[in-house]
């Protein structure tokens, strides 16, 4: 039997790269894939060998569909696709609506949103029953700002973050009987660099006492949340949106 192989994409840094470390357990190849950092990518994947896992690391844009369907063959070439983590994702600085460019909302959208739609797409065709797969999982990683709508920051973010939980409910159902699972994480303020990216790199110091649990959280805690979704221990889920936000934006 070839091997399983699960894609994590965004595994370079960040959540992502706590998602690949946790998903050896699960004994699948781990393709790391990343955009353009791909030191970080490599060291990745070097703690999984050194760890006793299997895993390379893929460059690919997933806001570019050719980048998607090299991703997709390069899984291909690892042996039979049972997973996909779509976590790649980018904030940008804030703004108000009234002064955001197409360009600004052509990237927000086409990252966060239309490349996790093809990734989801490139999957079902390889995992669903129908078209001859053995079926698996797919878990979205969304944000608690798809609830609090991060007016005056990322608005666009927000709502690229609301498409994703409604895609989760609405693939989840599609392929329910084709033994495709797919769930989403909803994030609140995590640890990592994606802060600095949008220009804010004091966010979680500045935003922490104003969270309940007075903390930010870990990418780990947020990963262990999607090797649950990924694995068998949760089979019986799907269509679920899990917020990981230590209490952040619960309340619908
Ligand atoms: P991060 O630390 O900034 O890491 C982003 C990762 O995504 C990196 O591996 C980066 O690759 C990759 N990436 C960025 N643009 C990409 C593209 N066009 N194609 C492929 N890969 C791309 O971000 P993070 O905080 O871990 O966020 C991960 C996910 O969680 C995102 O979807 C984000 O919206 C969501 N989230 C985060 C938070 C938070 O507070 N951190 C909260 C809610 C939701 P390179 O290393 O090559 O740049």
């Amino acid at each position: 039997m070839s091997d399983s192989v699960v894609i994590v994409t965004g595994g370079s840094r960040g959540i992502g790269a706590s998602v690949c470390r946790k998903l050896v357990a699960l004994g699948h190849t781990i393709l790391v894939n990343y955009a353009g950092n791909k030191t970080a990518a490599e060291a990745v994947v070097s703690g999984i060998v050194d760890d006793g896992g299997k895993a390379i690391s893929i460059q690919a844009d997933v806001g570019n569909e050719a980048d998607n369907l090299a991703l997709f063959h390069a899984a291909d070439e690892e042996g039979q696709l049972v997973g996909l983590v779509n976590n790649a994702g980018v904030v940008d600085m804030s703004q108000r609506v009234d002064e955001m460019t197409y360009d600004r909302l052509s990237r927000m959208f086409s990252i966060n949103l239309i490349g996790s739609f093809i990734c989801a797409r490139e999957a079902v065709k390889r995992m669903s029953t129908k078209h001859g797969g053995r079926g698996g999982t797919i878990v979205n990683i969304g944000s608690a700002g798809s609830k609090l709508g991060s007016p005056g920051q990322y608005v666009d973010y927000a709502a690229s973050k609301g498409a994703i939980d409604t895609m989760t409910v609405s693939l989840a159902l599609e392929v329910a009987e084709e033994n495709i699972r797919v769930n989403a994480v909803r994030p609140g303020i995590i640890d990592t660099e994606i802060h600095a990216s949008g220009g804010a790199p004091d966010r979680v110091a500045q935003l922490q006492s104003k969270l309940p649990m007075k903390r930010a959280g870990t990418a780990d805690e947020v990963a262990d949340a999607v090797l649950w979704l990924m694995s068998d221990q949760s089979s019986y889920t799907t269509g679920a949106i899990l917020d990981v936000s230590g209490g952040r934006a619960i309340l619908p």
